[in-house]
């Protein structure tokens, strides 16, 4: 691998845990996120799909941009610059789903919730309550692995400013839609992390074939509602959204999140049913 000032690792290069080769096709506008999600065969096929979007020119440019100037911190380190395919248990029992990945955290290490301060909280908290193998997740390739839950973001690539314009959520959608799908049968929680993802799963939940609740209940620390399953899951019970605030360094150093208020909300996921 090289460490060279490169704006993305290409496909199938070696990065450790790169879902995608050379041959992965790769969509370049809303249109072709459809099709490519929909005509994916398999979760393996769409992560490696999603890892090589390049539909969205400002948040392409964006995170091309970050991964060659890079932060004084990384300086020697290859970023990974390119979007971030869900990771995790296949058949998980809890979805968790979080807004978009840092510039310099999943942009950077080619893993959701990997490499920045959120991260750290957010998988000491996993490993505490027996979801991840390990404290801490520091890249791809580390040896981390979640134990019955998988990751997910409701817009893939890092945006400016951690916001992204409803277009790009819009056109990002049909990749967690059919994540969300293909993981349906097994899911019993959906964990949200943030108001916006909160909001952001919504139409993924909907387009997934589950039952949803009128009007939509609002998001808050441990807020939760249980949701009719999809077709695939029938009569299996109702699955469970929970709202988690997310674990920003503005909540931890504040205390408006705690490590036993996120404790609380993981066993919570962990122990429904
Ligand atoms: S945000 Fe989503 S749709 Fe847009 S380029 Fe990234 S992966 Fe593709």
């Amino acid at each position: 691998m090289t460490t060279g000032n490169a704006p993305f690792v290409p496909p199938g290069s070696g990065w450790p845990e790169d879902p995608a080769t050379p041959e992965t096709p790769a969509a370049h506008d809303a249109g072709e996120v459809l099709r490519l999600a929909a005509e994916a065969s398999d979760l393996d096929d769409l992560c490696a799909r999603q890892s090589v979007c390049r539909a969205c020119d400002r948040l392409v440019a964006w995170r091309e941009k970050v991964a060659v100037e890079r932060r004084r911190a990384f300086a020697d380190e290859e970023y990974w610059g390119r979007p971030i395919a869900g990771w995790g248990d296949p058949e998980p029992r809890i979805l968790i789903v979080g807004l978009a990945p840092a510039a310099h955290g999943g942009n950077r290490t080619g893993r959701i919730f990997t490499g920045d301060r959120s991260g750290d909280w957010l998988f000491a908290s996993l490993h505490r309550v027996g979801l991840a193998a390990r404290p801490t997740s520091v890249r791809a390739g580390d040896g981390q692995r979640l134990i019955g839950a998988r990751m997910a973001a409701t817009v893939r690539c890092a945006p400016p400013d951690n916001k992204p314009t409803p277009l790009e959520r819009t056109t990002c959608l049909p990749w967690l839609a059919r994540e969300v799908e293909m993981v349906a049968e097994s899911v019993r929680c959906v964990l949200c992390l943030g108001g916006f993802a909160w909001q952001g799963v919504w139409p993924a939940l909907r387009q997934a074939g589950y039952g949803l609740p009128r009007p939509r209940p609002k998001f808050g620390h441990g807020a939760e509602i249980e949701l009719a399953p999809p077709p695939m899951a029938a009569g299996r019970g109702p699955v469970l959204m929970l709202g988690c605030y997310h674990p920003s360094q503005q909540n931890t150093f504040t205390g408006r999140v705690t490590e036993e208020m996120l404790d609380a909300v993981l066993t919570r996921a962990r122990d429904y049913r």
